[in-house]
């Protein structure tokens, strides 16, 4: 069967709720557009049970489809389908209840759980152990705590019924999924800043399929200065220190260059993987409200000037999330997705420099760095689903490229509180919002019309035959002067 394409959490999880489009043929289950938000939304027609076993390290979920008034009975429907195709490895670990099977779209994207025989049903049940495989950028189902906390990904569970009689059209409607969780008496369950032992409620945002991380364990938050935090009690200790002063710091940071405040204290959930491993790794994830940040293996235990600004730069990315994916959010364009990552890279480069822990000349050669990554990686237009190996490095170097060029105009986070300030009151921001910006700013900037052209011909047609010498005039307007090493593939500073 054929679904609709679905958008991909990114490091992020910034688009809008997503599906609103249905290119399959019938008698393919094909979901139906989303209408707007309604003011009073109808019941939930979704139950999603979850029950946390901790001995077993395992997770019982139950999909029960509810009746739209009190007095009907349930509804029914043959099959639920899920609203993420990553990770798309559901089907590999997830043990179903008895008369159910998966039913995989040949494509790949799209995971389905239908009855066996093929009849309507109410009720639709699994049970999985705790996965921390990661599948692309999208966050991981599971993610493990050295004391035995546990995260869940409520988007990696979230399903709608699916119903065929007689179009086939998906039950929610965009109505509020209802969320039951339940684990051992004693054991703290937590979303956001609802907490509660052994059983707890969650209404999801009507429309928002984004997702949280569901936390299951003993960890007591810690209240720090503009920020909860629940940390792994077995990272290092300088760790869960940095987290709690830097994260503060940092949203005064991105607040004064985007000219908007954060509104709420965000949930951060510290993690530590593979402790005793020889690995020196650091992740980060966004999802509305909370800031997911790993750390992974022993080198961790030693803090060092370069681990510190590792740290730094990974909060100060993520961070910036808070303001790109949720104080304003991006459209559900996946493609729009270069601009979230690039203007998250580039700021957290920005604050490394603001706090002393990169030098002018350091964060010029990191922007040769991304330079010479995009030449390598970018084929086509950056614009585009295709491009999404290179929105890091080619984002990155757009900002550069902006913010060198309307510098006398407020730079690139002048841009960026433009985009924000119109996203706020729009609903939403686009690339289209971004260009038009640097455009209207470019007119009354020496340069600025020129690179507004150069933005606009990286996004719509890419670097051209020639991406070298391209990127390094583009440079050179930018006054960071280059020449060719690497054998003509990249390049570096021009003495
Ligand atoms: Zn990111």
């Amino acid at each position: 069967m054929r679904l609709i394409p679905l958008i991909l959490v990114a490091c992020t999880a910034p688009p809008l709720p997503a599906p609103t489009q249905s290119p399959s043929a019938s008698p393919s289950p094909s979901p139906s557009p989303s209408p707007p938000p309604s003011p009073s939304p109808p019941p939930s027609p979704l139950t999603i049970s979850i029950t946390e076993h901790p001995h077993l390290d395992t997770w019982t979920v139950t999909w029960t489809l509810a009746s739209a008034s009190a007095s009907a009975s349930a509804s029914e429907a043959p099959a639920i389908i899920f609203d993420r195709r990553i990770p798309s490895n559901r089907h590999e670990t997830w043990r179903l209840a008895d008369g159910l099977v998966w039913d995989v779209d040949p494509s790949g994207d799209y995971e389905v759980i239908r009855a066996a025989d093929g009849a309507a049903r109410s009720v639709f049940t699994a049970t999985f152990p705790s996965d921390t495989r990661e599948v692309g950028r999208a966050p991981s189902l599971n993610v493990r705590f050295t004391d035995g906390s546990r995260l869940l990904f409520t988007a990696q569970v979230g399903a709608y019924g699916f119903s065929c009689a007689p179009r086939c059209l998906r039950l929610d409607r965009d109505a509020p999924r209802r969320w039951h969780f339940h684990t051992s008496p004693g054991r703290t369950l937590r979303v956001l800043d609802h907490a509660a032992t052994g059983e707890l409620v969650w209404d999801e945002p009507a429309g928002d399929v984004r997702g949280t991380y569901l936390y299951a364990g003993s960890i007591p938050p810690t209240r720090h200065e503009r920020v909860t935090l629940v940390a792994d009690p077995g990272l290092p200790a300088w760790l869960t220190a940095d987290t709690a002063r830097l994260l503060p710091e940092l949203f005064a940071f991105h607040g004064d260059a985007t000219g908007v405040a954060l509104d709420f204290v965000p949930l951060v959930l510290a993690s530590y993987a593979s402790p005793t491993r020889r690995d020196d790794a650091l992740r980060g994830k966004t999802l509305p409200g909370l800031i997911h940040v790993e750390a992974i293996g022993s080198a961790w235990v030693r803090a060092s000037p370069a681990r510190r600004a590792r740290l730094f730069e990974v909060l100060a990315h993520e961070a910036f999330h808070l303001w790109n994916a949720q104080l304003a959010r991006r459209g559900g364009d996946k493609r729009d997705e270069w601009l979230s990552e690039g203007s998250a890279v580039y700021v957290a480069g920005l604050a490394l420099v603001d706090a002393g822990l990169l030098s002018p000349r350091a964060h010029e050669e990191r922007i040769l760095a991304a330079a010479s990554d995009c030449i390598a990686t970018l084929r086509g237009p950056l614009h585009a689903e295709a491009a999404d190996a290179s929105y890091y490095a080619c984002g990155e170097l757009v900002h550069f490229l902006v913010d060198r060029a309307l510098a006398g105009r407020g730079g690139v986070l002048g841009v960026w509180a433009a985009v924000i300030a119109h996203a706020r009151a729009s609903g939403s921001y686009s690339t289209a919002d971004f260009l038009r910006e640097v455009e209207r700013r470019g007119t009354a900037a020496p340069g600025g019309a020129a690179v507004a052209a150069d933005v606009r011909r990286i996004l719509e047609e890419g670097l051209g035959a020639d991406p070298v010498a391209l990127v390094a005039r583009m440079l050179d307007d930018a006054r960071l002067p280059t020449r060719r090493a690497g054998g003509g593939r990249r390049l570096v500073r021009r003495r």
